[in-house]
């Protein structure tokens, strides 16, 4: 029998489809251990979901206590007596099977939505685009409402974090750039996991930044090591790889051909790959293929802020929460290593006085060590200022903020030096990738960001100083590893980019 088509399916694929392919073909015994964050994701959003639902001032049916076939037959016998909020219901039609948290009745049928705790909407400068994994999920209640006859029409909506209805319009566009409808992406996305489910289509994995939080990890990055796959190489995705695959299989296979066979004018035989980005990958390439004796380089001389103070600068920020919570530095003097000293500002509560605190006490300290040169990797920690300037006006203006963060004295050395100026022979650029590769080991077992949301969430619940300890280490060792980098920057060789 053919497994049914849901909506969590397709929010996945919208990531990865060969997620799809492990749920369902998968070796279970492959499955790494639930992931710790994950976890604290799918709590918080069941928290908030009850909480939205206990705050409701209108009545409901609720069918949350009903299983499997007893819930689709409620859900079916609720709107078919034209119950006007349905609250976790279920419907199946056709091979498609959705669990949606809310079914309306509007006019002479229902709507499906869902409530999340995120922001019904995304974009980086203003929120503005609907979600394309939200889209897919709306898209599947549509659809059985559809088929069973029952439908109000060809949208859904989305209860958010901040208590806002969003509206999901079917007929709309899916971004400002595209004509394609998101009737059509839920169209295509749905198209897709049948193929898969029913092995009319087999899936690759691709090396991504959603791996890292996926219980497939292990045995993914299992296999494409053993394949050699190209998503190895950093900034080579699935859809590059998958346009370069007919021709150039593996890391080796690129690293060994000659990259001009491939370009004719301005062109590549390869769709979406541009002349220039096939040379770089091809330098990758051979990078990595070269193995111990592939070392790091730069593509052209580099010229870094020189002050005798330097602040090797890292935040932590709980985005469930919306709080930024941590601000830790790094400070150095002279080049000394003895002289190292960390300096963390915590947020003590989450809560928007403790962060303001924690930011107005951090933006003293950075004004109060000038001149000195900061360094911070990634353009995470301005984008987050930014955001704080906005929150906490008093603390800091809007021009006092750009001059901090003015290249004359501040270092993004992910973006103006890692990705402009170097190579390295690693899968991806990732600041604990670039430490690890030279030495640099964390204190913790499992270092990451995701971890420490996770450590603050625990320790807003227990106080445990233990904990606390926990976080600041990680931060500490994250700026520290800021500066490793940094200074092996210093001992990297030139080496000049073929562009012919
Ligand atoms: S580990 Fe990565 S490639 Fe594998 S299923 Fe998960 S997201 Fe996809």
């Amino acid at each position: 029998m053919t497994v049914p088509i849901t909506a969590s399916m397709l929010y996945d694929l919208v990531s990865c489809p060969h997620r799809v392919t492990m749920d369902v073909f998968g070796d279970a015994s492959e499955h790494d251990e639930p992931n710790a964050f994950v976890e604290l994701l799918w709590e918080k959003g069941s928290l908030y979901e009850k909480e939205v639902m206990e705050g409701l001032e209108i009545p409901f049916t609720d069918l949350s206590k009903y299983q499997g076939l007893e819930k689709t037959q409620s859900t079916l016998e609720a709107m078919r007596r034209g119950d006007v909020l349905i609250y976790s219901g279920r419907m199946e039609a056709d091979g498609l099977l959705g669990d949606p948290d809310l079914l309306r009745k509007e006019g002479g049928g229902y709507v499906a939505g869902d409530i999340k705790s995120g922001a019904g909407l995304e974009g980086s400068d203003d929120l503005s685009r609907p979600k394309k994994h939200y889209a897919v999920q709306l898209g599947l209640y549509t659809d059985i409402l559809e088929r069973k006859g029952l439908s109000a029409g060809r949208r859904g909506f989305i209860w958010d974090i901040n208590g806002d209805e969003v509206i999901y319009d079917f007929t709309s566009p899916e971004d400002g750039r595209s004509s394609r409808t998101l009737w059509q992406v839920y169209e295509d996305t749905l198209a897709h996991a049948q193929e898969i489910v029913t092995r009319r289509t087999e899936t690759l994995p691709a090396y991504s930044g959603v791996c890292k939080l996926c219980h497939w990890y292990t045995a993914c990055v299992s296999r494409l090591t053993d394949s050699n796959d190209l998503t190895l190489i950093p900034e080579l995705g699935r859809s590059k790889r998958d346009a370069m695959i007919p021709r150039v299989r593996t890391i080796r296979e690129l690293a060994s051909s000659d990259p001009g066979e491939f370009i004719a004018g301005n062109k590549t035989v390869f769709p979406g790959i541009g002349p220039a980005t096939l040379k770089k990958l091809h330098a990758r390439a051979t990078l990595i293929a070269a193995g111990e004796k592939g070392v790091p380089y730069l593509k052209e001389p580099m010229s870094l802020p020189s002050e005798d103070l330097e602040l090797f600068f890292d935040i932590e920020v709980d985005p469930m929460r919306d709080i930024c919570y941590l601000h830790g530095f790094v400070e150095r003097r002279g080049g000394d290593s003895n002289s190292e000293k960390f300096v963390p500002f915590f947020a003590e509560e989450p809560s928007a006085e403790a962060e303001k605190m924690a930011f107005a006490r951090a933006w003293r300290y950075m004004r109060d060590s000038q001149p000195c040169v900061i360094y911070y990797y990634s353009k995470y920690e301005r984008t987050i200022y930014r955001k704080l300037q906005v929150k906490y006006p008093d603390i800091c203006t809007v021009a006092e903020l750009e001059e901090l963060f003015a290249p004359a004295h501040a270092v993004d050395l992910y973006f103006d030096v890692v990705l402009k100026l170097t190579e390295w022979p690693t899968r991806d650029y990732s600041i604990k990738t670039l430490a690890n590769y030279l030495g640099f080991m964390w204190r913790d077992s499992h270092p990451s960001g995701a971890a420490s949301i996770e450590w603050f969430h625990k320790w807003v619940g227990t106080g445990d100083p233990e904990v606390r300890q926990r976080i600041l280490d990680y931060n500490e060792d994250d700026c520290r590893a800021t500066r490793v980098l940094r200074d092996a920057l210093d001992d990297l060789r030139v080496k000049p980019e073929r562009l012919g």
